[in-house]
């Protein structure tokens, strides 16, 4: 009876405190969500079989299972829901709270969430260290704090776009494309923080509600008519979630922002290129905001290449493994797994034919190019981000 009552208490928060939460009771039971799921074979309750615990008062049993923490938020099953229920932000997110709160998380995820709360970012590296890409570029990158002049647009570089080593040479490039399109740009450098999306969706929402305050008020120090960011899940956090705590400023992929600017760019496309080349949807920047044509314009742009399209695309994009927690979760994936999602979607691309797998995403770059050491045949497949194929074909 307690436990009854307790899982009524739960249904009714995940009901209220997610957006349109009312809408999961228009489950069907179709089954779609957990089908769609690319972990979902491997959940002890994926998504449907969870409403039907939650139905039946069992939301006891939910929390005794850990593998709710093979769930990358990918959005697929939201995206696949008949009855349109926000399953990715609600639902899931709500169950991987109740296991945050109830100390249930794996070491590495906790590891991830204790150096964001701690430094700012999951890797744990230090906030001083974060515009270190930039010391090369000339001209100079304009750190707002050290400059205190108002820019065109800020661009929020995000976390792994900052500091890790391979994902800093895509950031360097964007920074001289937009060098060399005269754009007036800045960034936040040691002011930016984690925009905290995938802590929100890993269960850990009040750490996202302290970054996102933290990078709200580094937004209000400084001025700037828009933002542009190279992260999805940033773009994803300051587009959609950070406007219900009142931080509200327009803002683009930088996919976006370049497509806009196609005229001026596509002169400067000297160098043509024979590549075919296949182009993977980020799950944040595609199935959960509808930015599919953006990127493919920019590599359908560059003289002399053709596009591929991967059997999943678009909407039906497969994710890379990284979204929600997921990149802080590889360990325990891969025991419960044995398989990589990164390794899946290396093997479609060379279905395609294609000499270059293309991202833009910061996760996507080093997660397939660790995926591509381990699939037989990917060795020659090379994955690069859209702003370094854009440079390329610059010649810069
Ligand atoms: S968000 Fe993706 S991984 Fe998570 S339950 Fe839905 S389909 Fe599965
Ligand atoms: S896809 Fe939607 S309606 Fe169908 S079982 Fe899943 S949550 Fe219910």
């Amino acid at each position: 009876m307690i436990v009854a009552e307790a899982d009524r208490s739960f249904y009714d928060r995940v009901l209220q405190a997610t957006p349109e939460g009312e809408r999961l009771r228009l489950c069907l039971e179709c089954g779609n969500c957990s089908g769609i799921c690319p972990f979902g074979y491997l959940m002890a309750y994926p998504p449907s079989r969870m409403i039907a615990m939650l139905r039946a008062d069992r939301f006891d049993k939910l929390l005794e299972a850990d593998s709710i923490w093979m769930c990358v938020s990918c959005y697929a099953c939201t995206a696949a829901c008949p009855s349109k229920i926000p399953l990715t932000p609600g639902l899931m997110a709500s169950i991987k709270e109740e296991l945050v709160l109830a100390g249930n998380v794996p070491n590495e995820l906790q590891n991830a969430l204790t150096n964001s709360q701690r430094y700012g970012n999951p890797l744990g590296e230090s906030p001083r260290k974060r515009a270190d890409w930039a010391n090369r570029i000339a001209p100079e990158v304009k750190i707002m704090g050290k400059f205190k002049q108002p820019v065109d647009v800020l661009w929020f570089v995000g976390d792994y776009a900052s500091y890790h080593p391979r994902v800093q040479s895509t950031t360097r490039a964007l920074a001289r494309i937009l060098n060399a399109l005269g754009v007036d740009f800045g960034i936040l450098g040691p002011d930016e923080s984690s925009d905290g999306d995938s802590q929100r969706l890993a269960g850990e929402h009040g750490l996202f509600e302290m970054l996102a305050d933290k990078n709200g008020k580094a937004f209000g120090k400084y001025k700037f008519n828009q933002i542009i960011t190279t992260d999805p899940h940033a773009y994803n956090a300051i587009k959609n979630e950070y406007p219900k705590l009142g931080i509200s400023y327009p803002i683009q992929h930088y996919t976006e922002f370049l497509a806009e600017r196609l005229d001026q760019i596509k002169p400067m496309l000297k160098r043509e290129s024979k590549a075919k080349v296949t182009y993977h949807d980020p799950c944040y920047l595609g199935r959960a905001n509808g930015v599919f044509d953006p990127p493919r314009a920019l590599i359908k742009a560059i003289p002399g290449v053709t596009l591929a399209e991967m059997l999943h695309n678009h909407t039906n994009s497969l994710c890379c493994g990284g979204g929600g927690g997921g990149m802080w979760l590889d360990g325990f994936q891969w025991e419960k797994a044995h398989v990589r999602l990164s390794e899946w979607r290396v093997r479609e691309a060379l279905d395609t034919k294609a000499d270059i797998l293309a991202v833009a995403c910061p996760y996507e770059t080093p997660r397939f190019e660790d995926a591509a050491k381990t699939v037989e045949g990917a060795a020659q497949l090379k994955v690069k981000d859209i702003a370094e194929l854009l440079l390329e074909a610059m010649g810069i």
